[in-house]
C-alpha cells in the first residue's frame, strides 16, 4: 500500500510535460545572478563593472552568518551590479554578465579530491557550501547548513522526489534520465550524516521513475524507494516525514527534532555533480508550462536566464497571459516582470491565461461547506482563520493557530465560493509575526533597561 497523510486532496494534475525530455537551454546573451537566492545573509560581489568572468567561477560570497556562495553561469563580462527585484519582489543586488560564448571555464571548478570513502563529514559540508548549493525543491535553505544541523540528531534521510505540485515534472524527468545523480548524491549525504538507510519518495503516479530508479539500486541495501500516494500536499516536509515514519513534526519544530532530514531530489544531484566533477550550482531543470505556452517543455537553463529567454525557447506565447508564476499554482509566487531571472530556487515558470487563474477579483463569501477544514493537512479551520483574517481579528486567528498554516493553499483550492483563503492567511501570518517580532524587541529593551537601573 502506498504510504500517505491525513487531509490534502487529489488536484488536477497538468503535468502535461511528463514524456517531455531536459533540453538544454543555449545560455543567453545576458545573465543576471542576484546576490541572494537563499535564506539568509545576501552576498557581497567578489567582481565589479568590467571584471572578466569564468563559467563556474564565485561571484558572490557570504562574508558572515548562513548563506552560500553564487557562482557565474557563463564566462563573459560584468556589465554592472544593479538592484532587481526577486520573485518575492524584494529588491536583491544582480551580477549582470555578458556571455561572450566561448563557455571558458573557470580552473576552481575540479572534481573533490578524496574518494568517498575516505571523506569526512566536514569535507562534504565544505564541498556543498562551497558549490553554493541551496534547498532546489522551492526552500532555498543553505544545504550545507541543513547537513551540518542533522548530524548526530537524525536516523532517517529521506529523499523528495513526490514532486506533487501540478504542472512541475522537472524531478520526474531528472528521476529518469538522470537517476544515477540522485542515487549517487542520497550515497553521498549518508556519508556526510554516518547512517546506514536512505528513503527516496516518489508518488505512484511516476511508476516508470519508481521502476528506474529501483533497477538502478539493485544492488544497494542502503537506499530503499517508498512510494506515495498521489496527493497535495505529499512533497510538504510534513506530510512526507508523517508518511514515512508516522512521526508528526509540531508547528515551530524542524525535521531533525523528530530525527529526520528531508532533501530534495535535484538539490541531491548537485551535491553529486559538485563532488563528482567539481560544478558548483549554476543550472537547473525548469519546467515551462501553462496554457499560453506554444510547446511546454523541460529546460536545463542557466541561473540568471530570463522566464523570458525560457519561453521564447519553448516557442514563445499563444495567448496572452493572465499570470506569470515562478513555481507552481498552489504555492508558487505570481511574477511582475517577464524578465526576472531563474534562481537556484525556480522549479517552474508557468504562464497562465485568465482562464485558467483563479478569480479573485470578487468579494466571495464562505458557504460553510467544510471541505477546507477535511482537507487541511495542518488541521487547521481554514474558514475560521480566512475570516480572522479579513477583519483584522489577528489574536483570534492566532488562538487558531494560524502560524501552522504551511500555505499549500489545498483550502482555496477546494472551496466551492472561491474564497482566496490562503492569501488571506499569508497576509495575516506577516502582520502576526512582524507584531510578535516587535513584542519580543520591546521585551528585550525593557529587560536591559531593568538590568541598566
Ligand atoms: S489552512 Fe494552510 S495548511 Fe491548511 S489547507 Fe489552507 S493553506 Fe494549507
Ligand atoms: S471551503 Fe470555502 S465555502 Fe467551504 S467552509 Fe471553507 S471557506 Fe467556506
Amino acid at each position: 500500500m502506498a504510504y500517505t497523510f491525513k487531509g490534502g486532496s487529489r488536484v488536477v494534475e497538468h503535468k502535461n510535460t511528463k514524456d517531455s525530455p531536459i533540453e538544454k537551454l543555449p545560455a543567453p546573451k545576458m545573465v543576471a545572478i542576484p546576490l541572494s537566492q537563499h535564506i539568509g545573509a545576501p552576498c557581497a560581489p567578489t567582481v565589479k563593472a568590467g571584471d572578466e568572468v569564468l563559467r563556474g567561477q564565485v561571484i558572490g560570497e557570504v562574508k558572515n552568518g548562513l548563506g552560500c556562495p553564487v557562482h557565474s553561469s557563463v564566462s563573459g563580462v560584468v556589465r554592472g551590479i544593479v538592484s532587481v527585484n526577486d520573485a518575492k519582489a524584494t529588491p536583491v543586488m544582480t551580477v549582470v554578465i555578458e556571455n561572450d560564448g566561448l563557455d571558458r571555464l573557470s580552473p576552481e571548478v575540479r572534481p573533490f579530491e578524496k574518494k568517498l570513502s575516505e571523506a569526512t563529514t566536514e569535507d562534504i559540508i565544505e564541498l556543498v557550501r562551497r558549490a553554493g548549493i541551496s534547498g532546489m525543491g522551492g526552500a532555498t535553505f543553505p544545504t550545507y547548513a541543513k547537513i551540518s544541523s542533522a548530524v548526530d540528531r537524525v536516523d532517517r534521510l529521506i529523499i523528495n522526489c513526490a514532486e506533487c505540485e501540478p504542472f512541475i515534472t522537472a524531478n520526474h524527468r531528472l528521476m529518469l534520465e538522470r537517476p544515477h545523480e540522485i542515487i549517487n548524491g542520497t550515497k553521498i549525504l549518508l556519508k556526510a550524516l554516518g547512517l546506514r538507510d536512505a528513503y527516496i519518495a516518489v508518488e505512484n503516479n511516476k511508476m516508470d521513475a519508481v521502476a528506474k530508479l529501483e533497477e538502478k539500486i539493485a544492488q544497494s541495501k542502503m537506499i530503499h524507494v517508498c512510494i506515495m500516494k498521489t496527493k497535495y500536499p505529499q512533497g510538504d516536509e510534513r506530510q512526507l516525514i508523517y508518511a514515512i515514519t508516522g512521526k508528526e513534526l509540531p508547528a515551530g519544530k524542524l525535521p531533525a527534532d523528530v530525527g529526520c532530514v528531508v532533501f530534495n531530489a535535484e538539490t541531491c544531484a548537485a551535491i553529486y555533480r559538485a563532488f563528482a566533477t567539481g560544478m558548483p550550482l549554476i543550472e537547473r531543470v525548469v519546467t515551462v508550462d501553462g496554457d499560453c505556452v506554444q510547446k511546454p517543455r523541460n529546460v536545463l537553463a542557466p541561473i540568471g536566464a530570463s522566464y523570458r529567454d525560457l519561453i521564447e525557447f519553448c516557442g514563445g506565447l499563444k495567448k496572452t497571459p493572465e499570470k506569470i508564476i515562478n513555481g507552481g499554482p498552489m504555492m508558487g509566487a505570481a511574477q511582475w516582470n517577464i524578465d526576472g531571472p531563474v534562481t537556484k530556487g525556480t522549479s517552474a515558470v508557468l504562464v497562465l491565461s485568465k482562464e485558467m487563474c483563479a478569480d479573485t477579483e470578487q468579494d466571495h463569501s464562505c458557504i460553510r461547506c467544510g471541505r477546507c477544514v477535511r482537507n487541511c493537512p495542518m488541521h487547521l479551520m481554514p474558514n475560521y482563520l480566512a475570516l480572522f483574517a479579513r477583519h483584522g481579528k489577528y489574536d483570534d486567528a492566532d488562538k487558531y493557530d494560524i502560524l501552522s498554516c504551511v500555505e499549500c493553499g489545498t483550502c482555496s483550492y477546494n472551496c466551492p465560493a472561491h474564497v482566496p483563503i490562503v492569501q488571506y492567511i499569508r497576509a495575516a501570518k506577516g502582520t502576526i509575526k512582524a507584531q510578535k517580532s516587535a513584542e519580543r524587541a520591546k521585551a528585550k529593551e525593557n529587560a536591559a533597561n531593568i538590568t541598566v537601573n
